[in-house]
């Protein structure tokens, strides 16, 4: 059985190369993410070259994917680059102090308004949250606390108030000339970070058209707001990621794998896909193995229903970025044998479909699950029949049969969907399904007089009609 589970991972200064990146692919990676918080526009774009070199080299087409930094509140600098904070001692945050003049007593903040945003009694999280502090009073921009854990503090770490609440826009200029970036890369997603609303994924939209993009949005649910106003987001966004990082901080990490549980949910019901990401195997960063809670972790993101699963410092800076990905390859085929022993799915058996490829797309699904057929062929343009039969739970592989690139590296992320480049020479049906015949075989996708569904959804100018789904015996010839 293949894996139907996808596979992101972040490339960074030890994924470098092309031999190395070829051995990434062929280890599982679906997805390729270019983090913009570090590096600069060149190292971009020397990667986004390799990578797709790579991709085409293994003859497989690989998504690409640039996440933008966004306004990640950091501490300036200290004078010697570190400070060690002893439990209950004071320490103040002021965003007029100098840039580097950070001392044991007090560090610069990159936000000017912070201290408007903080009340006596907020805890602000600093480095992840391995650093909490109490804000005791605020006297003009300076921010006093009382350190309550702990700990070495250097520069540029991230801060978070616990809750969530400040007040920063979603796109800072460098997001903006980093959606160009993406633009002129030809990304197949742009991932906005710490969205707080609808809004602000439909600004980044509009920017990335405008700039010439034309790739999925991915808005990062990283903020304490994200999550109170996940409707508004999911309806403008076509990719969902959970950024347990940052909104771990916010909301408390012994609620996020409830909120985590609840966005995949929300996220499939409502027709999109969703990505579960950070920390996911984290201590292979050092590690050739992953420990027990890791591959639980894992696996309980695949047996709730997730798209993909996401590697960050694992590949982009760790020792094993190849066995990284391998051991999530094959934690996440493992996880999915579960789903088997699992009730057939619900998935909108009550609900009024609103277009009729979804309704092709359903009928197709429901026939699948309930016949013995052992593969669904999904001739696609955008590709978004096939997104709507992956929210169906089932173990029936979908082939989305395309003619463009950017389709296939968009499918290489929704569960269970597999690209096939396909031209469609003829229209003619006998001659059409020949040729997918043809195509399934040479591939080895299936065999000859196996039972598999086609369908046609948003394939436009095929004759008789633009929906129809057929149950087609294989045969040679
Ligand atoms: P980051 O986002 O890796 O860009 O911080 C993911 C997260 O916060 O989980
Ligand atoms: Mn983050």
């Amino acid at each position: 059985m293949q894996r139907r589970t996808k596979i992101v991972a972040t490339l960074g200064p030890v994924t470098d190369g092309d031999k190395r990146l070829r051995k990434l692919i062929k280890a599982g990676l679906d997805v390729a993410r270019l983090n913009f918080s570090h590096g600069d526009a060149e190292e971009h774009r020397m990667r986004a070259r390799q990578l797709r070199a790579a991709a085409r080299k293994c003859g497989r087409d690989v998504g690409l994917m640039g996440d933008l930094q966004g306004p990640k509140i950091r501490i300036k600098r200290f004078t010697g680059h570190h400070v060690e904070l002893a439990d209950g001692a004071h320490f103040f945050l002021d965003s007029e102090l100098g840039y580097e003049d950070g001392t044991v007593d007090g560090v610069g903040v990159a936000l000017d308004t912070l201290h408007q945003d903080v009340a006596p009694g907020d805890e602000m999280l600093l480095n992840d949250g391995m650093i909490t502090l109490r804000v005791n009073r605020i006297e003009g921009t300076r921010i006093h606390t009382t350190v309550v854990t702990g700990g070495i503090l250097s520069d540029h770490k991230g801060i978070n108030k616990k809750g969530g609440g400040l007040s920063a826009p979603a796109l800072t200029e460098i997001d903006k000339q980093n959606i160009k970036l993406a633009a002129e890369l030809e990304m197949d997603f742009l991932a906005v970070s710490f969205v707080r609303s609808g809004d602000d994924v439909m600004e980044a939209r509009r920017l990335f058209t405008e700039a010439g993009g034309s790739g999925l949005i991915v808005a990062k649910i990283e903020r304490a707001e994200a999550v109170d106003n996940f409707d508004s987001i999911l309806e403008a966004a076509d990719v969902i990621m959970v950024a347990r990082g940052d909104l771990g901080v916010e909301v408390g990490y012994t609620e996020l794998i409830g909120i985590q549980k609840n966005l995949i949910r929300r996220t499939r019901k409502g027709g999109k896909i969703v990505i579960t990401a950070t920390q996911m195997m984290e201590s292979m960063i050092d590690n050739p193995i992953p420990t027990r809670a890791e591959v639980s972790d894992v696996s309980n993101a695949v047996m709730d229903g997730t798209d993909a699963v996401m590697l960050s410092g694992e590949t982009a800076v760790g020792k094993y970025p190849v066995e990284a990905i391998r051991a999530m390859s094959e934690v996440c085929t493992g996880a999915e044998k579960f789903r088997l022993t699992q009730h057939p799915t619900r998935h909108r058996l009550d609900d009024v479909f609103e277009h009729v490829d979804e309704a092709i797309a359903m009928a197709v699904m429901y026939t699948a699950n309930h016949m013995d057929v052992k593969a669904i062929i999904a001739l696609t343009e955008s590709g978004s029949t096939t997104r709507w039969m992956s929210r169906v739970r089932s173990d029936i592989p979908i082939y989305a049969f395309t003619p463009y690139a950017s389709t296939s590296r968009r499918v290489a992320l929704y569960r269970g969907v597999y690209p096939v480049a396909f031209a469609i020479q003829d229209m003619d049906r006998g001659r059409l399904y020949a040729d997918i015949f043809k195509t399934l075989l040479s591939n080895k996708l299936v065999m000859a007089d196996d039972l598999v569904i086609f369908s046609k959804g948003d394939i436009v100018g095929v004759s008789g009609g633009t929906n129809s789904m057929a149950i087609l015996k294989v045969s040679e010839t």
